[in-house]
């Protein structure tokens, strides 16, 4: 585990039992501070549940790995897959036994329902944008629009989603699409959510899912702690997921790390040097991402398309 500047540091493993609630947010309780957007989600020690709470998501099981935990304590929540989680290319498909693109895409739908009813999710209240797997970064703008619209019905107070961080083009377009979102929402008068990132990457491999940030943008970090009992319900959320059994065996089940974000600059990449997902054949190369990025800003915000589009201080 990662300890950057400014992450709080989790419990000696020894005293994690003796926390009386299934997660726990850790603060730093060296100084103390004003009342912040954390402390709207996570409260003074316990989370606030009644907070109306969007997940939004670039791939089915993005959000358990994340923030499946957190998700199991909200009693308002709405997860918005963007992709349908099934490439293009057929590879992983093949892989888990199907030979249609679109009964990959079903049976990934279907276990995550499975998994997200674990933490008390409905059906009614996950919706699938149904992206094609690795495309999400092709219709930017298109994106943004939808999740405008979806904000203004949810009107959620707080959305969790991806950082801007290069570690998979998918994660980057949705957390574009966001920012952008709350962007227009600001433009027409309307409230924008308070947003949260989740830290989750792929592996080198590009096969485990890490909850985790990658390096390079180190920043305060919530950090809930899991017990054996919210251990024990990740690991039954995770069973759902047959399609996927090869990733999540090898995905550590450790701590949901939660950060607020910066006011990115998607026309400019979001770490130095090669990106996480510049490893992976199939993927942009940051130049193609920032290109499609540079001209879905133009198209949302066509006289102002070099500004940020952060959710801080636009
Ligand atoms: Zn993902």
């Amino acid at each position: 585990m990662r300890g950057g500047k400014g992450e709080l540091q989790l419990l000696p493993a020894k005293n994690r039992g003796r926390w009386p609630l299934m997660t726990q947010s850790v603060r730093n309780t060296t100084r103390r501070r004003p009342r912040s957007a954390h402390a709207k989600l996570f409260g003074t020690g316990d989370l606030n549940r009644t907070m109306r709470c969007s997940v939004i998501v670039a791939h089915p099981a993005d959000e358990v790995v994340g923030a499946g935990c957190l998700i199991s304590k909200l009693v308002d929540v709405t997860v918005l897959h963007v992709t349908d989680g099934a490439p293009r290319n057929m590879q992983d498909a093949k892989a888990a036994g199907f030979s249609e693109r679109s009964e990959y895409a079903r049976a990934r739908k279907e276990e995550c329902l499975a998994a997200l009813a674990i933490a008390n999710v409905p059906e009614n209240r996950v919706i699938d944008l149904e992206v094609t797997d690795q495309c999400a970064s092709s219709c930017l703008a298109d994106l943004t629009k939808t999740i405008t619209t979806f904000l203004q019905n949810s009107a959620a107070d707080i959305v969790v989603t991806h950082p801007y961080e290069g570690g998979h083009p998918d994660h980057d377009a949705t957390a574009f699409a966001i920012h952008a979102a709350t962007r227009l929402l600001k433009q027409n008068g309307f409230k924008p959510p308070v947003l949260f990132e989740m830290g989750l990457h792929p592996a080198n491999d590009f096969k485990a899912k890490v909850p985790d940030f990658l390096p390079g943008a180190e920043r305060e970090t919530t950090t809930l702690l899991l017990d054996e009992r919210a251990r024990e319900l990740k690991q039954r959320m995770f069973a759902c997921f047959e399609t996927q059994r090869d990733s999540l065996e090898v995905s550590p089940i450790g701590p949901e790390k939660f950060r607020q974000p910066l006011a990115y600059d998607f026309s400019a990449p979001p770490q130095d040097g090669k990106l996480h997902y510049e490893k992976f054949e199939w993927a942009p190369t940051r130049e193609q991402w920032q290109s499609l990025a540079s001209q879905a800003l133009a198209d949302l915000f066509p006289t102002t398309e070099t500004e940020s589009v952060g959710n801080q201080g636009s």
